[in-house]
């Protein structure tokens, strides 16, 4: 099999930039997999987690919104925030998943911005995912 090089990248910093043998990210038209000699194609990308494969060892990575780029030999995934497992606070997590879902439960006042909050949710819930498992 050929190699694959995945880099996360936030508008601050490199997240990750390395080798692995599969990816699977969340994609806005569905979550997809990767292999090496994949065909190009761009995605979106929507709060959720990546997964890659590297020699037998899975990790997992939140990410939140972006693009993703994929060509025969790279994964390039752009987005506003990733963390790694153990870099995510989950009490900060917690409080922002409770937010969201007051701001959900008060969704007749009109003043709430429903996709906003719910984005939100989803973000922070896939936060508490992510850090849970590894821990
Ligand atoms: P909060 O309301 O707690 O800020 P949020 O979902 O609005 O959560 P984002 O705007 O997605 O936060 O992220 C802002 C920055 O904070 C990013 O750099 C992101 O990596 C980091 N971040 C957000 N939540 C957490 C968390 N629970 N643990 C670690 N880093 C986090």
């Amino acid at each position: 099999m050929g190699i694959l090089h995945l880099e996360i990248v936030t508008p601050e910093k490199v997240i990750i930039s390395q080798d692995v043998d599969t990816v699977v990210a969340p994609g806005s038209e569905g979550e997809f997999g990767i292999l090496p000699g994949h065909i190009p194609f761009l995605s979106g990308i929507v709060p959720g987690v990546v997964r890659f494969k590297f020699q037998g060892t899975t990790a997992s990575m939140s990410v939140t919104t972006g693009f993703a780029e994929i060509s025969a030999d790279k994964v390039s995934i752009l987005v506003d925030s990733a963390e790694k497992a153990g870099d995510i606070d989950i009490e900060r997590a917690e409080r922002a998943k409770e937010r969201a879902e007051k701001r959900l439960a008060e969704r007749d006042k009109e003043d709430i911005d429903f996709m906003r909050a719910q984005i939100a949710l989803r973000r922070a819930i896939t936060r508490i995912k992510v850090a849970k498992k590894s821990s």
